[in-house]
């Protein structure tokens, strides 16, 4: 992992204070029009955002920067920021319910923000471990989460390196 993301450079920031938002945008942005080649998020007024017609209009023009975003990059590397682990009896009576809770939300920040997206999602010792792109998608499918299904809800900034660290329970 630490030497999988080094040519990044993030090992490097990830235990700094943040002066950016994201580690794997570069210093100043990138230059644009940029478009990411993966996932064809655009970039622009310094910020990522979905708009399929505009980057249809786009793509031929020889001053745009093919780029990888931030989510993609991450979602490369398996570099999570935020880590939601739901568990408890609860969960797994309701799974579905909950997965579509998550995989609704996930959908609709998405559509706000490309690059706060779900890595992935698995079960693993009786969790149910979420991983995501950015810290705050993990605070923010936990809240929403408890509110539909109350349970008990902590969240953590605290960790080093600099993970957002989200656990649901609920048993009963
Ligand atoms: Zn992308």
């Amino acid at each position: 992992m630490q030497r999988s993301v080094a040519k990044f450079g993030i090992s490097s920031k990830r235990g700094r204070t943040r002066t950016s938002n994201d580690p794997y945008l570069p210093e100043g942005g990138h230059k644009e029009p940029a478009i990411c080649k993966s996932c064809h998020a655009l970039y622009q007024q310094k910020r990522w955002l979905l708009d399929p017609h505009t980057v249809e209009a786009m793509q031929n023009r020889p001053d745009v920067q093919w780029v990888t975003c931030p989510a993609c990059q991450k979602i490369a590397e398996h570099y999570p920021e935020g880590i939601l682990t739901l568990s408890g009896d609860y969960l797994w009576n309701h799974e579905q319910e909950i997965r579509n809770i998550l995989d609704n939300e996930a959908e609709r920040v998405l559509a706000k923000n490309p690059t706060a997206r779900i890595m992935q999602m698995t079960a693993e010792d009786q969790s149910l471990v979420i991983e995501t792109t950015e810290q705050k998608l993990a605070e923010h499918l936990g809240r929403v989460l408890n509110r539909a299904h109350r349970g008990e809800l902590q969240v953590d900034w605290s960790g080093s390196p600099r993970i957002c660290r989200v656990n649901w329970e609920r048993w009963q």
